[in-house]
């Protein structure tokens, strides 16, 4: 089912489900020495922490929101593609700590350092990258 309402537009990014989450929100307490009622409404917003509560993945609220639109998938493999992307990522978060919003610049950088170290030009791999994705989303090298 769509959800049109709180959940409108999130999904988890690493499992897909989109029924529930955690997300740490900001309410208001009376706090008396006897203990705290809260009080009023709770709020929050794209910078809330968020987890899934089916596969654990840990975010921002933001990073939980579909991408709306997709390049073009001509052989219809592009999320396969992101999948195995995202193993690379999920195994570099885990071992660095990095966090969702950060993870991919910080792997990229990374893996500049690791060309350096084993003899491989970074941005000829970055070319034939981009070269790849444009032809595998429909689009025309741009030379
Ligand atoms: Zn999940």
């Amino acid at each position: 089912m769509t959800n049109t309402n709180c959940l409108e537009g999130i999904r988890c990014p690493q499992c897909g489900q989109e029924n529930r989450f955690k997300i740490t929100a900001l309410i208001t307490c009376v706090v008396t020495d006897s203990g705290s009622e809260p009080v009023g409404d709770h709020d929050w917003d794209d910078e809330s922490g968020t987890q899934c509560p089916e596969c654990g993945f840990t975010g921002k609220l933001k990073g939980f929101r579909k991408r709306n639109r997709l390049p073009p998938d001509p052989d219809n493999m592009n999320s396969s593609r992101a999948d195995w992307a995202a193993v690379a990522l999920r195994a570099f978060m885990e071992r660095t700590g990095a966090d969702q919003e950060d993870a991919l610049g910080d792997l990229l950088g990374d893996l500049m350092h690791w060309a350096d170290r084993n003899n491989f030009d970074f941005d000829m791999a970055l070319d034939r990258a981009r070269w790849h994705y444009e032809a595998e989303t429909g689009g025309e090298r741009h030379s």
